[in-house]
């Protein structure tokens, strides 16, 4: 008799065991799931953040654009650091902090090899992460434009297609993601559809019509054609070109796209 109640006392401790220890393990597992996150991102830009870490700015397509330390990753044999390399696309697990976000994980899903080893095609990709961190919010998704960056990283490092025309045309379609699509069907000021002789105003946000010209003296004289054609995939003329640069200064209050000037100077540079 006392040993069956002694057996049933351990049979009832080992139970009660079992059952605080699964008890454990669903709390743990639904703290954990709150407190990570994971996320497909493209490496925009890093910096060295004390004496370890760096500050990683991620743009995800589920969640927008994420500031986010990286720990550790400038200690030598870090294995994270290769995977924080501007342009490369990530699948990244993220875990809640307080001021930063911190990198709990990554994996390199699109390395970028060719673009990241060409000077030139790093220019022209430094000008698109540029434009993004400027023209973006924190925590604002926005799936078009990751879409759009995607691609135009994409030709870039496949160094098929002519990198300056890439470049234009994706400063051009952020602006278009952003909600600064131009007026391009008709005269923003007299409306008269498809016009021959057009010129862009930067100020008035599309074409102007050869009558209304005046309207704006800065308007830059280019063809609706050479307008409609701006795509990452064909060559883009010097006159779109010179509309895209100018409303996307005019579209975001004239703040300077640092990396437009290195690519300038390297641009200047080569053709001597
Ligand atoms: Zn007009």
């Amino acid at each position: 008799m006392e040993k069956l109640q002694i057996l049933m006392a351990r049979r009832f401790i080992w139970r009660l065991g079992i059952e605080i220890c699964l008890v454990i393990v669903y709390w743990f597992l639904v703290i954990y799931s709150m407190a990570t996150y994971k996320t497909k991102a493209i490496v925009l830009s890093s910096y060295p953040y004390r004496e370890h870490d760096r500050i990683v700015s991620f743009f995800s397509e589920e969640y927008g654009r994420i500031e986010m330390r990286a720990r550790g990753t400038r200690k030598i044999g870090s294995k994270l650091a290769g995977h924080i390399e501007p342009f490369i696309e990530v699948d990244a697990l993220l875990a809640r902090g307080r001021r930063w976000d911190i990198l709990a994980g990554s994996r390199t899903m699109l390395d970028r090899r060719v673009l990241r080893s060409s000077l030139d095609a790093r220019a022209a990709a430094s000008i698109c992460v540029e434009a993004v961190r400027l023209i973006t919010k924190p925590l604002d998704p926005d799936r078009n434009m990751y879409r759009a960056l995607s691609r135009a990283l994409e030709l870039l490092d496949a160094n098929s297609c002519d990198h300056a025309s890439v470049m234009h045309a994706f400063l051009w379609e952020a602006l278009h993601c952003a909600g600064f699509a131009p007026e391009i069907s008709m005269c923003i000021n007299c409306k008269t559809a498809h016009p021959d002789d057009t010129h862009f105003s930067c100020e008035g946000g599309g074409i102007l019509c050869g009558s209304c010209r005046e309207r704006d003296q800065r308007a830059i004289g280019v063809s609706l054609d050479d307008v409609r054609a701006i795509s990452m995939t064909s060559q883009i003329s010097t006159a779109a070109r010179s509309v895209i640069l100018s409303f996307w200064s005019t579209v975001i209050d004239y703040t300077e796209l640092r990396s437009l000037r290195v690519w300038q100077e390297l641009t200047v540079g080569s053709s001597k």
